[in-house]
């Protein structure tokens, strides 16, 4: 990495806490207006959110480091008291923890259906689980899916037959609706459902603001607006 993609790279990392921060500035407020129900479920998402916070608040300081250890004096990483091993957050601890127990209720779906292991070399199936509400549905995509469902929901035509439409039609098709959803999906979305827009689409058709997506290569939080 050159330095000015590690500045672009802090840049966009700072851009990332930004959104959460505004994300639970907004989510405060509308506290006032909620059940007690609704309060203790939107300050889980709140405590989410916080602790995602914090992990991009470590990884602005290790870009500080890595920076100042390349390109700097190394004076800043030695004389300030921060130090990239010994500082891995507890947050950040738990955080990579919570994926890895959300990614194993997957392992243990595909153990179920008799799919092989995701990522493995005779793997062609994905298998996704949607959170809403108080309800749990897990998808798999159409070519592997024993109980293919009729897609009713708008969506591109790639991501139609991937695992993500099956799971939230499922929830579309029981009238659940939610401001919230969390989808954990066992390989990275494709174009289709994540870069153009497919899974958000679907998600907005259930009413859904905030989308956390947990994948093999992260979680992301999503507004949609
Ligand atoms: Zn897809």
């Amino acid at each position: 990495m050159s330095l000015s993609e590690e500045i672009a790279s802090f840049r966009v990392n700072l851009a990332r806490t930004l959104s959460c921060l505004y994300t639970i500035h907004q989510a405060s407020e509308d506290l006032l207006e909620s059940s007690a129900e609704e309060i203790s479920l939107k300050l889980a998402k709140l405590q989410d959110l916080l602790s995602e916070v914090s992990d991009c608040h470590q990884s602005s300081v290790n870009y500080l480091v890595d920076i100042d250890q390349q390109w700097g004096s190394g004076q800043f990483s030695k004389s300030s008291k921060v130090n990239r091993s010994n500082h891995q957050s507890a947050a950040l601890k738990s955080n990579k923890k919570k994926k890895i127990d959300e990614l194993q209720s997957l392992v243990d779906y595909r153990e179920k259906m008799g799919f092989p292991v995701a990522g493995s070399e005779e793997d062609n199936a994905t298998v996704t689980k949607l959170q809403i509400g108080d309800k749990t549905y897990f998808g798999v995509n159409s070519s592997r899916n024993p109980n293919r469902r009729k897609i009713t929901l708008r969506v591109n035509f790639i991501s139609r037959t991937h695992a993500e439409a099956d799971v939230f039609q499922q929830a579309f098709d029981a009238g659940v609706r939610s401001d919230y959803v969390k989808l954990v999906v066992d390989r990275d979305p494709c174009r289709a459902c994540g870069l153009r827009g497919g899974i958000k689409g679907m998600a907005r058709q259930l009413g859904v603001k905030t989308l956390e997506i947990i994948s093999p290569s992260g979680r992301q939080i999503i507004q949609i607006t």
